[in-house]
């Protein structure tokens, strides 16, 4: 499979929107470049006075390289929040697409090296592409959302989430989506598992994976931190269509849980 969104296509949409959208290379991984796109209102005074939204989110998609709709919802994801100017009051979004962009190439899970990236945010682990995003990460600081977008082979969509407690977030942003559409544990009993999560409620899991790019937000002391997961096993159109949903119902339940 080609990649399904390229570096073009989020720099076309950067183009058009240089007034909220600025792309900039973050440096350069087993021959190919990593990007930070940052979606701000606030674009311009960023520099000028250091003026911010009241909450930042950070986004990564195409960690691995054999789950390329992560890439279009989330291109999907930037369009359409360029046009929520009462989410872009409040919010700031700084997403990394593209992460693994050599094994979306090749339509490969891993790195050119060979490594599950997804594990690699831990000491011994370490990768060159670990390395750029993390250090990006850490520099950009005090987020209070951090999402990281994946697909798995089964029948529903989910979140993984860091801890129990977010909020009733994740839950909330779940309810906004078809109940047929969404992961069920193993007997459809709660908390019940699944694989090797505990399921919660519907599409909400929980996991302590370490290494993850989602543990790595926990280390850098974001409070709430998720894998989002749409289902490879669904038709093209409903994997991003579900994963377009279910972030965008995430911070529509974030801000009516903040400022409302
Ligand atoms: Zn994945």
């Amino acid at each position: 499979m080609e990649v399904a969104t390229s570096v073009n296509h989020f720099q076309s949409i950067a183009d058009k929107h240089s007034n909220k959208v600025s792309m900039e290379s973050i440096g350069n991984a087993e021959g190919e470049g990593l990007f930070k796109i940052v979606i701000s209102k606030w674009q311009r005074q960023r520099q000028q006075n250091g003026r911010t939204p009241r909450m930042r989110a950070v986004i990564a998609s195409g960690v691995h390289g054999n789950e390329p709709i992560s890439n279009v919802a989330l291109a999907n994801v930037i369009e359409a929040v360029i046009k929520r100017d009462d989410l872009l009051e409040k919010f700031e979004f700084v997403t990394y697409p593209l992460v693994n962009l050599y094994g979306l190439k090749q339509g490969i899970r891993r790195t050119r090296d060979c490594k599950d990236l997804n594990r690699s945010f831990q000491d011994g682990e370490w990768t060159a592409i670990s390395r750029i995003l993390s250090k990006s990460i850490q520099e950009e600081r005090q987020f209070s959302f951090g999402l990281d977008l994946h697909g798995s082979g089964k029948q529903g969509i989910f979140i993984i989430k860091n801890q129990k407690d977010d909020d009733g977030l994740a839950f909330s942003a779940l309810a906004k989506i078809d109940h047929s559409d969404l992961q069920k544990s193993n007997n459809d009993t709660y908390p019940g598992k699944c694989g090797g999560y505990t399921m919660l409620s519907p599409g909400e899991a929980i996991s302590r994976n370490q290494g993850t790019l989602k543990s790595f937000f926990a280390k850098c002391g974001i409070p709430y931190c998720y894998t989002f997961e749409y289902p490879k096993v669904q038709s093209l159109e409903k994997q991003v269509t579900l994963m377009t949903d279910l972030v965008l119902a995430y911070f529509n339940a974030s801000d009516r849980h903040f400022f409302h």
